[in-house]
């Protein structure tokens, strides 16, 4: 058992402070606690107020299948209706909690993954500019987008952010090649961000 032995040992009468604590991260939930913070690290409280929810988070719960989710199920569990117990939550949390599950949901039904895409993106830049190679086949760096967007929209996104440091050339019948000009423009790279 992962639990602790106190929650272990009380788990029939499990309590959980749904009106002071987050119901996902059993932090203390408070307003006055958010505005200590910095404004950039403010959290949005929310209160629970849809009957539906509590099914929505067991859901989301299981199909993480993992220790949060259990824990969460646990929680959950232990009360009837989330709404007569005014539990709040923070809206990072729900985000977090619900985040994986919906980029997996997103793959499966093969929708735009905007975040997954600019990630892989960006990593790409990373590889194009630490490495030495100056040319590459498109099909080459392609593959590593993971799939998260089309070849054109990939070959776009290129052509977007390296502007003139970069052709693309198609001979017919051979595979797209990415060059950049030449090595000046890594220099420059480094120089300007770095
Ligand atoms: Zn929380």
């Amino acid at each position: 058992m992962m639990t602790s032995p106190v929650k272990g040992k009380l788990r029939s009468t499990y309590v959980f402070n749904f009106k002071k604590n987050c119901l996902f991260c059993d932090k203390k939930c408070s307003i006055e606690n958010e505005l200590k913070k910095s404004k950039e690290r403010h959290d949005i409280i929310y209160n629970v107020c849809t009957l539906h929810f509590k099914q929505s988070v067991e859901d989301m719960a299981k199909m993480r299948n993992d220790e949060w989710g259990k824990t969460v199920l646990k929680r959950l569990d232990s009360v009837i209706c989330l709404v007569a117990e005014e539990a709040i939550y923070h809206k990072s949390c729900e985000r977090k909690f619900c985040k994986n599950i919906s980029s997996q949901e997103k793959k499966k039904r093969g929708r735009p993954q905007d975040e997954d895409a600019l990630k892989a993106f960006s990593d790409v830049c990373e590889y194009i500019e630490v490495g030495n190679e100056c040319q590459f086949t498109l099909q080459f760096l392609y593959e590593k987008m993971n799939g998260t967007c089309d070849e054109k929209t990939f070959r776009n996104k290129l052509i977007e952010k390296y502007g003139e440091d970069l052709i693309i050339t198609t001979t017919h019948g051979k595979k797209a090649i990415v060059s950049f000009k030449d090595t000046s423009f890594k220099i420059l790279t480094e120089a300007w961000y770095t």
